[in-house]
């Protein structure tokens, strides 16, 4: 089936609908979601969503801009952070106006509270000098994301949007250098369509499935970042991957950054506040990159408390903070505790350990969200990316929590609005002849196999390995083991049987080709960080303890090589008016 669109959007979580959003009314417009769009991850953010409002207490955009780029490692392109962090507070009265139920102060303002790597000068007219904690973070409850979805899904509606609920896309169809479309599976009925359309946008989330312990959904396989390296464009700082602090003990689930935004302290096996050791300024706030690492570090240090399956964990304690707080801030990731590992945080500690939790790197845009072809800034006609399958890139080496949902929401109506102008003067090319091959034989190889192999011996190797070898510590005797792994779990892959060989919602299918993915992903991640002889935000190397700005302050453009090994290109970082310095909280 053929279906004809002014514009496809893959993905709709916050990205996806947020630039749905934008698109004018005269342009059709599809959104294709492989889950229930309200399903998207984005419906999982907790904490919040950041901007100097300054409803709590003085702050601006450019403290904003200037913890951005500090966390950042000075990674990020200056020149985009300051675009996001300036068109914040716009943002977020906008979502205000669109009627998303933020909480609110005494005044009856949107509240705001604190969170890692959020600081401002102690003394503002000395603004490099000593930073202190800011609360800079807007949100509802622990149910941030969720609402911001919910309202972005009603004005989609609201906007005349068709979506394209379960629908799988396995196909990106470029053609002469030319968006054209995209192909899908129903997953209902692995029906093949085919969308053709003027402008496409991938707005796929993140890849946190790539490993064991993440805080990411099952649908994070990183489809989006695969389609587009398969089809010979670059992925962007694939190395960088956050751990967050502070995951479920076993589980990954996440227990919100805002356990400590509201006070929240992380306490040894000696019931020591050991963050003061690390970052004595801000502490238990300092950004997520140092927090795993002191995490891990301690744990290493035989500080951790071990648990019953004999690994270890720390304790996030919350009981100082009183039911009250809690049942009104925290409620959520609280419940979580109690439901997930039998613990009362009003009254204990809760044990934690660091999750996989968010793809800093992605398929390179402009700040326009156009997708770059490659490290020189030309771009694909037609193609767009935003949120976290995008790389601005405005979290470079580390992403401070709460500019997630900001870049959504910012660079999902940038990304919208560019299109409009986009289709004012473009037109329909044509398909290329049998565009929906590639997927017909992938659906039927699949289908027919009766390799020895399964999707979950495989997965679980890769999330395995990945999490030992490529995880918040690394060295390159690590990395190269991790290199030959992808290169023979490829080579397995080609081997790979499912059993479930009908049509309709054959969910077999689709995880197989979702590994598909996630070993693609995983490939250019590892490449990458081997590459990269330097330790950066995220990307931690043993072997190379410090930054390395002499040689590294540039971005990694992966491109897929069918020897298994990728060409790394790479691009200068953009600085505008901060100075790369010592990074210290
Ligand atoms: C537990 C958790 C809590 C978080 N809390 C916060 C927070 O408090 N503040 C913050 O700023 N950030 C937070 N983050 C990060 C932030 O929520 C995410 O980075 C962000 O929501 C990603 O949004 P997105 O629109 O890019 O993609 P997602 O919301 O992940 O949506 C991806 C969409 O793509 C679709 N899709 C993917 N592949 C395909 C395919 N092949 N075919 C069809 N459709 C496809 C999916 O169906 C989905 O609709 C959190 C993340 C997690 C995991």
């Amino acid at each position: 089936m053929i279906h004809k669109f002014d514009v496809v959007i893959i993905g709709a979580g916050g990205a996806g609908l947020r630039a749905a959003v934008e698109i004018p009314k005269e342009f059709s417009c599809a959104v294709i979601s492989k889950v229930f769009p309200p399903r998207s991850h984005t419906g999982t953010a907790q904490g919040g969503v950041c901007a100097a409002l300054s409803n709590m207490e003085d702050d601006t955009w450019e403290n904003h801009a200037f913890d951005t780029v500090k966390g950042s490692d000075y990674l990020g392109d200056q020149d985009c952070i300051e675009v996001m962090c300036k068109d914040a507070i716009r943002a977020i009265i906008e979502l205000e106006h669109m009627g998303m139920p933020f909480s609110r102060n005494a005044e009856g303002k949107i509240a705001q509270r604190n969170f890692g790597g959020h600081t401002k000068p102690a003394d503002m007219s000395d603004p490099y000098g000593k930073r202190i904690p800011v609360k800079r973070s807007c949100y509802s409850a622990d149910r941030t994301g969720h609402v911001m979805l919910q309202t972005l899904y009603e004005n989609s509606i609201k906007n005349q949007v068709n979506f394209f609920s379960e629908f799988f896309v396995t196909d990106l169809i470029i053609d002469d250098g030319v968006s054209k479309g995209v192909v899908a599976i129903d997953i209902r009925t692995s029906e093949i369509h085919i969308f053709h359309a003027k402008a496409v946008m991938f707005a796929t989330g993140g890849n946190g499935r790539v490993f064991r312990i993440t805080s990411n959904a099952h649908v994070g396989t990183g489809d989006g970042f695969a389609l587009v390296y398969k089809s010979g464009l670059p992925l962007e700082d694939m190395e960088f991957y956050q751990f967050h602090p502070t995951g479920l003990w076993k589980l990954g689930i996440l227990v919100s950054e805002a356990a400590r935004g509201e006070g929240g302290i992380l306490l040894n096996k000696d019931k020591e506040r050991f963050m003061v050791r690390y970052a004595p300024t801000v502490m238990d706030l300092a950004p997520r990159d140092m927090v795993s690492r002191a995490i891990i570090s301690e744990i290493r240090a035989g500080k951790g408390i071990r648990g019953s399956d004999g690994t270890d964990y720390v304790y996030l304690d919350v009981s100082h903070l009183g039911k009250k707080v809690i049942d009104e801030k925290l409620p959520e990731i609280t419940g979580f505790a109690r439901t997930y590992l039998g613990v009362e945080p009003t009254k204990e500690p809760i044990p934690i350990q660091p999750t996989a939790h968010y793809a800093m790197g992605g398929i390179p845009t402009n700040v326009n969200c156009e997708v770059l072809k490659n490290e020189t800034g030309e771009i694909v006609a037609g193609l767009y990316a935003a949120g976290e399958c995008a790389c601005v890139s405005v979290h470079g080496a580390n992403r401070l929590g709460t500019n997630s949902l900001l870049d959504l929401v910012v660079f999902g109506r940038r990304g919208g609005k560019r299109i409009g102008e986009f289709l004012k003067t473009a037109s329909f090319t044509e398909l290329p002849k049998n565009a929906d091959e590639k997927t017909k034989e992938l659906i039927s190889k699949l289908l027919n196999s009766t390799g020895k192999e399964t999707v979950v011996g495989i997965r679980t190797e890769l999330q395995q390995t990945m999490m030992d070898d490529c995880g918040v510590f690394r060295t390159e005797e690590l990395l190269g083991k991790m290199v030959s792994k992808i290169s023979e779990l490829k080579e397995r892959y080609k081997d790979v049987h499912i059993q479930d060989k009908g049509y309709v919602f054959n969910t077999d299918l689709i995880e197989a080709i979702e590994l598909d993915n996630l070993l693609d992903t995983a490939e250019a991640m590892v490449h990458s960080a081997y590459e990269r002889k330097e330790s950066r935000g995220a990307h931690t190397r043993e072997d190379f303890p410090n930054r390395d700005d002499a040689n590294f302050m540039k971005h990694t453009f992966a491109f897929k090589n069918e020897t298994g090994k990728p060409n790394l290109k790479y691009k200068p970082v953009t600085v505008t008016r901060y100075k790369p310095m010592e990074r210290k909280y």
